[in-house]
């Protein structure tokens, strides 16, 4: 019986690079890592644990904790059993944990030792049969290590097809609950042959994981297509700039995935400017929109900085901009990946014309097969002929590079005319007092709806010159970039902006707290 899935990548790459380093863990003791041999050796005994745990095909196996190599080896295993695998976010409280855990009905929960009372209270009355600490066995837990030395390490001869289930990966939960996406062996494997493929990644790729691998851009855009093509993937447990500046050049790292606000974070340090960054070949930024100062920082300093676009839906990626493109192409999320296409619709379903903003919908085996229990979101979320309505609003240039202009969501009507708030934002974030903003759509007699906006100022932009001069002069700023409509009528200052663990802007929740300044 073959096994056509992701669970047969590292018997795979054992027989072709066994001595090859797979993974290694950063924060874990300093001894060269795991080999392809190793990592399938422990694989496969991960596999007959649980087996021995009950665990049969289909059924749903949960991960909670920091990046570390479990966290590979319990997707591969589960793979290996033609079980899904369901990545849970580590920032969600109990109650969310418990949700989720019971949303996808999973079995068997591994978790990091430092998460257990966290874990065993939204396991408890979940359909959770056994928990699973790292290291030794705690009250409730079998020891992850235990079970590995309890287990043999012989074949598995499961069969998996490329559309059986692979993993049940979470969406942000940015605009509403996570919703389970169910992606596919075939979905995974697709996703990683477009990047090996757009991205040039190759055997020697050493990969700094510092994204946490329960978004599905750490896992889907660097991990595995790394470990496909047999190169290196180094993990970090959490993003800490000073640290990702001081494992890239000693490590000489030489893909990197980050989303914006990481790459603006490590170009704060003072360190940024000593760093030898020679050894990077590939930057890769996305998950939300790429302030362009961002990208001119990385260009000024002679990196190969490209922006992405993707969705957990899509495993996750859409668009990416070649890194030959980055300077002609500023501000573009580029064109489809090259197993995958896109078109931008008209709200009657129309083709939009270059230049014309509407719906982007996405088409490709790397679409996902539905939502986890939700029919009616998968309906809405699939077309009939298999496109994805992504919820994003795009205009492609004459060349068909896409430019991502803002969730169909957050868009607002002000005197008849659409408002998109992430192009507000990036006009705002040019000025160099705003540190970050949010602007949002509120309520008004005469225009039906206004911006009102939120700003984060630079630290020192305050206190130098008082807060209403500097707004004022931020808006006069707006003003010489975007037509009247657009500029936000009310502003106010906040000392940081509600995020999600991935770093987006949670507009529902600055929506709560200033919708009425
Ligand atoms: P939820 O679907 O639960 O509300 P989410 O959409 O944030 O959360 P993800 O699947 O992690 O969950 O994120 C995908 C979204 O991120 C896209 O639909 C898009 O809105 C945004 N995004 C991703 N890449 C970019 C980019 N390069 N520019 C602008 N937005 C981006
Ligand atoms: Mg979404």
């Amino acid at each position: 019986m073959l096994n056509r899935g992701i669970g047969s990548w590292p018997a795979r790459r054992a027989r072709k690079t066994p001595d090859r380093i797979a993974i290694v863990h950063e924060d874990g003791p300093e001894d060269g890592g795991i080999t392809y041999r190793a990592l399938h050796q422990r694989v496969l005994r991960l596999a007959h644990a649980l087996r021995s745990l009950g665990v049969a095909r289909g059924d749903r196996i949960a991960h909670l904790g920091p990046n570390h190599p479990a966290y590979l080896e319990t997707l591969f295993a589960s793979g290996v059993l033609g079980a899904v695998f369901v990545p849970l976010n580590t920032r969600l409280a109990a109650a969310e944990l418990a949700y989720s855990l019971a949303d996808s009905g999973s079995t068997v929960l591994v978790h990091d030792p430092e998460l257990g009372d966290t874990a065993a209270e939204a396991a408890a009355d979940t359909g959770v049969r056994h928990r699973i600490t790292l290291g030794p066995a705690a009250p409730g837990a079998v020891g992850y290590d235990d079970l590995l030395a309890g287990a043999a390490a012989d074949p598995l001869d499961e069969a998996v097809a490329p559309d059986d289930p692979c993993m049940i990966m979470y969406t942000s939960g940015t605009t509403g609950r996570p919703k389970g996406a169910v992606l596919t062996h075939a979905n995974i494997t697709w996703n990683s042959v477009n990047v090996l493929v757009d991205s040039d990644l190759a055997a020697d790729e050493v990969t700094l994981v510092v994204a946490p691998l329960f978004h599905t851009a750490a896992l889907n855009m660097t991990c595995l297509p790394t470990l496909l093509k047999g190169g290196r993937v180094v993990l970090m447990g959490a993003f800490d700039a000073e640290r990702v500046l001081e494992v890239v050049e000693r490590r000489r790292v030489t893909y990197l995935f980050g989303v914006p606000t990481m790459y603006d974070a490590l170009a704060a340090r003072p360190r940024w400017t000593t760093t030898d960054l020679s050894s990077l070949r590939t930057l890769t930024c996305g998950g939300a929109p790429v302030p362009a100062r961002t990208i001119d920082t990385y260009l000024a300093r002679g990196l190969a900085f490209s922006q992405g676009y993707g969705m957990t839906e899509a495993s996750p990626g859409v668009l990416f901009l070649d890194r030959e493109q980055t300077s002609a192409k500023a501000g573009s999320a580029g064109v489809p990946h090259f197993f995958t296409d896109a078109r931008v619709v008209l709200p009657d379903g129309s083709a939009a014309r270059p230049g014309e903003r509407g719906e982007i919908l996405v088409n490709g085996p790397n679409i996902m097969a539905g939502y986890w229990n939700r029919p009616q979101d998968t309906a809405a979320a699939l077309t009939d002929d298999g496109w994805l309505r992504t919820g994003d609003v795009a205009r492609t240039d004459d060349d068909g590079y896409a430019y991502i202009v803002d969730r169909v969501k957050d868009m607002f009507v002000s005197g008849g005319e659409n408002v998109y708030p992430a192009e507000v934002e990036a006009a705002l974030l040019t000025h160099p007092a705003v540190r970050e903003c949010a602007v949002i759509g509120v309520p008004h007699e005469v225009w039906g709806e206004v911006g009102h906006a939120v700003l984060v100022l630079e630290p020192g932009a305050r206190a130098d010159a008082g807060a209403d001069v500097d707004v004022e002069e931020i808006l006069a700023h707006a003003r010489t970039l975007l037509a009247k409509y657009k500029i936000p009528r009310t502003v106010t200052l906040a000392e940081s902006l509600p995020r999600t663990a991935s770093g987006k802007i949670v507009k529902a929740a600055v929506r709560a707290s200033h919708a009425h300044p």
